[in-house]
């Protein structure tokens, strides 16, 4: 069976939007990411830490994923990572309240033997430094190392978020904070500054508008799904991680255009993340309902143009 491995936060979260607050839930990267490529056949193994006062269910339901949870160190007199965020009407923006980083602060995690060769490794939102220690303990270079990281990495750790860029294969990061990290002002202006940075491929995420896909010569776009309502976007970009790599392991193909469907399938499982708090919609999918999103995503894009040249034949005068 194919191996991720996914190192990442694992947290307490408080949401506020403008349809409510939602105490403290169960959040971090690591949670969504490996709820996400838990819908698919593969063994996933989370490396990270919390404290004492993580709930018992939440081991659970991570087990009940089939999700291995070896790599998690729990530090029994130490708080979780906890984090605040603030949504206003439109949900693209976002505000952090709270970063408290508890564990997470001293956090130098020693990876397991069983998941030093894994096939994909998934970077999910961390310290920088935590990310680099883990690529460097990996008995061989896995067929794809995957980063994800957010404004308060880029703003406190630039220069060690620098030295892991350049050991990773593929970037996902948002609009807003692509252009934070390449100082430039448009997608393409920042893709181009990002893709030399070091990774081959870059994905830039633009919440409800989507997801831009690009290497050094090449480019695609996937819309999100168009959702009559969204409640909650927190976890969004991770399930869209881990929903990638989800499905990147299972093909074993790693080509630009297999990364294509794995932006489909990364798009699918974090439109049903947006539609509760915390990772109570994505934690219990049933195999009907993602693939029926998966037939409303093509058609959602789908579209004949007819190839006849008569359409354009006014001229302008030429
Ligand atoms: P996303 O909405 O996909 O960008 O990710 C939101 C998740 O990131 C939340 O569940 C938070 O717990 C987690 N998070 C927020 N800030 C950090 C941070 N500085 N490091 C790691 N994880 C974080």
């Amino acid at each position: 069976m194919r191996q991720l491995v996914i190192v990442g936060s694992l947290a307490y979260d408080d949401i506020e939007t403008p349809r409510g607050r939602s105490g403290r839930v169960l959040g971090g990267a690591a949670a969504y990411s490996a709820l996400a490529a838990s819908y698919f056949d593969l063994s996933i193994n989370v490396i990270s830490i919390v404290g004492g006062d993580f709930k018992q269910e939440f081991f659970d339901l991570f087990s009940s994923h089939n999700i291995d949870l070896q790599g998690v160190e729990v530090h029994q007199h130490e708080k979780t990572f906890y984090w605040a965020g603030k949504y206003y009407e439109d949900m693209n923006q976002r505000q952090t309240l709270i970063t408290d980083l508890n564990v997470l602060e001293k956090f130098d995690p020693t990876v397991p033997d069983s998941y030093r060769e894994p096939d994909i490794l998934l970077l999910a939102n961390l310290s920088p430094v935590v990310q680099f220690k883990v690529i460097k303990q990996m008995n061989r270079r896995p067929r794809l190392i995957v980063l994800d990281t957010m404004d308060f990495w880029i703003m406190t750790m630039l220069e060690e978020l620098m030295q892991v860029l350049k050991e990773i294969d593929l970037l996902t990061i948002n609009d807003q904070e692509a252009y934070m990290l390449s100082g430039k002002r448009t997608i393409r202006a920042a893709a181009e500054e990002i893709l030399k940075m070091g990774p081959r491929y870059l994905i830039i995420k633009k919440g409800e508008h989507g997801a831009l896909l690009f290497s050094k010569d090449k480019m695609f776009f996937a819309p999100a799904l168009s959702l009559p309502d969204i409640f909650n976007p927190t976890g969004a970009g991770d399930t869209f991680a881990g929903g990638l790599c989800g499905f990147m392991a299972t093909s074993d193909d790693y080509s630009f255009e297999n990364l294509k469907s794995a932006v489909i399938a990364g798009s699918v499982l974090a439109s049903f993340t947006v539609e509760k708090f915390g990772t109570e919609r994505l934690a219990s999918l049933k195999q009907t309902e993602i693939m029926q999103r998966i037939d409303d995503f093509i058609e959602l894009v789908k579209f004949d143009f007819p190839k006849t040249s008569h359409i354009f034949s006014k001229t302008n005068g030429q």
